[in-house]
């Protein structure tokens, strides 16, 4: 199937109020002008180099997420060209987006990454940092914090997953009672290719999906 016909099925079982955030990491601008003709305008890139390269080959009405893990050095190939950042993974990025958008006069909206599968080495905050950060919202006055982030264990149980989703959406619930002054903290980015139905069904506002639109990697 074309990746046109890909995104028409997965546009159809999604419901219309979820963000379909199409991941074109390693897939040729070729394959992103096809989704982009199809009506996709939200495209998903993981690598800093990567997307800064996309960017000048691509419509200027793309609006580019960032996903991967972010190194501070890479700052500036990044935060001029993305509308939100999924990756927050730890307190020395979060402060390094701050002073960069101090110094460039950008507020970046950023979702925190939040370590919820059963991987000793996967990347994200526990819940007692993202707390803390919340707690201290408004020191990063660069960064606006829209929401949670997370990737469910690595596994082929379902069950498993739906439980990784369901603790990070109570989080997220537990949190917009706690903070109901913090304006815009309304989204949940959970789902890929091979979990998003059941990440929709855990209360997710965003999905990123990309083998299933672009095929393989
Ligand atoms: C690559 C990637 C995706 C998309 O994964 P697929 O299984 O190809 O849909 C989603 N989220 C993140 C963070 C990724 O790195």
């Amino acid at each position: 199937m074309s990746v046109a016909e890909n995104i028409v099925n997965v546009r159809k079982q999604l419901p219309s109020e979820v963000k379909l955030v199409a991941v074109s990491k390693f897939h040729p601008v070729e394959a992103v002008m096809e989704a982009y003709e199809a009506g996709q305008r939200v495209f998903g890139e993981s690598r800093p180099q990567e997307l800064d390269k996309k960017v000048q080959q691509l419509p200027a009405d793309i609006e580019w997420h960032f996903i991967g893990h972010l190194q501070t050095n890479k700052l500036k190939l990044v935060l001029p060209h993305v509308s939100l950042v999924h990756s927050v993974d730890s307190l020395r990025l979060l402060n390094a987006i701050d002073a960069w958008g101090k110094t460039n006069d950008k507020v970046t909206d950023v979702l925190l990454e939040m370590h919820i599968g059963a991987e000793e080495t996967k990347q994200g905050l526990y819940e007692e940092e993202a707390l803390d950060i919340l707690f201290n919202a408004e020191k990063w006055r660069h960064v606006r914090i829209r929401g949670l982030m997370g990737m469910a264990s690595h596994t082929d149980d379902m069950s498993v997953v739906r439980a990784d989703f369901q603790r990070i959406s109570a989080f997220m619930d537990y949190l917009k009672d706690l903070f109901p002054e913090y304006e815009g903290f309304d989204e949940l980015s959970i789902g890929m290719s091979g979990d998003w139905p059941i990440a929709v069904e855990c209360g997710a506002t965003m999905v990123r999906i990309g083998t299933s639109i672009f095929g393989e990697r």
